[in-house]
């Protein structure tokens, strides 16, 4: 369960977030829709510990988290570039992701998300040979063996098109409910967040628009905004 309660941040004066609370379970996808400048990626951030929060708390399970710094929380992210290393090759990017756990590596775990993520065929490939979704792929596979709590996705599907989508999309979703792992992610794509999530944050001007299911949303947008947003988006 990751738990937040009235979560503030402001940059130089200027609120970015305000009273952000919401509540979700183990395995659950949730999406931080909202149109650009809404505050997803600093709420992301604040999450992952890479940004304090000025008020508030974050809670994980029963564990208080507020102040516990990024690297102890046990949470990872894929961030929107991928941030892989076109020096190494895909195998090398993926094993990156435990280079803080040298002498530990767990050559079968690696190998389970190298297969789970179709993977094996690419691994001696350099990062500039690979497509989007190859790259993304070797992304998710370098955070997942680092065994995360909970993973963030930056707008995980915003260079990627068609079937490409798609699959991740799916893929996703299948390691959420195969690892029971918390998932959350930033996107802008209304469309996006109906098909894939359990729960949707709609925020606006960093506020909450509307926290719910899709189904709930669609079926009850809360304001003006959100149906604008939403509905008028599909
Ligand atoms: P986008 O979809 O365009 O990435 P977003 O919803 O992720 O937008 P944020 O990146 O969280 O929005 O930014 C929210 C607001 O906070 C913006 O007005 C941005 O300029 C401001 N902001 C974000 N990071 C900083 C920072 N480090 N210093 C000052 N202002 C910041």
């Amino acid at each position: 369960m990751l738990k937040l309660q009235h979560i503030g941040k402001q940059f130089d004066g200027k609120t970015v977030l305000d009273d952000i609370s919401f509540e979700i379970g183990t395995g659950e996808i949730m999406s931080l829709l909202g149109p650009s400048g809404s505050g997803k990626t600093t709420l992301l951030h604040l999450i992952l510990g890479l940004t304090g929060a000025d008020r508030g708390s974050i809670r994980f399970g029963d564990e208080d988290l507020t102040r516990v710094p990024m690297k102890k929380r046990g949470f990872n992210i894929v961030f929107q570039d991928y941030a892989l290393f076109p020096n190494l090759n895909a195998y090398d990017n993926i094993l990156y992701g435990l280079r803080n756990k040298k002498g530990r590596v767990n050559a079968a775990e690696v190998q389970e998300y190298i297969d789970f993520l179709e993977l094996a065929p690419h691994l001696n490939k350099n990062i500039g040979e690979l497509s989007g979704g190859q790259k993304q792929r070797v992304a998710l596979a370098r955070t997942l063996v680092t065994k995360p709590r909970l993973l963030l996705l930056d707008e995980p599907l915003s260079a990627l098109d068609g079937v490409i989508k798609e699959s991740i999309k799916q893929r996703l979703q299948s390691i959420a409910r195969e690892f029971r792992l918390t998932t959350v992610i930033v996107t802008h794509d209304p469309e996006e967040a109906l098909t894939m999530s359990d729960k949707i944050l709609i925020i606006n001007q960093g506020r909450i628009a509307q926290f719910g299911t899709p189904q709930d949303i669609i079926d009850r947008p809360a304001d003006e905004f959100v149906e604008q947003f939403i509905i008028k988006q599909l």
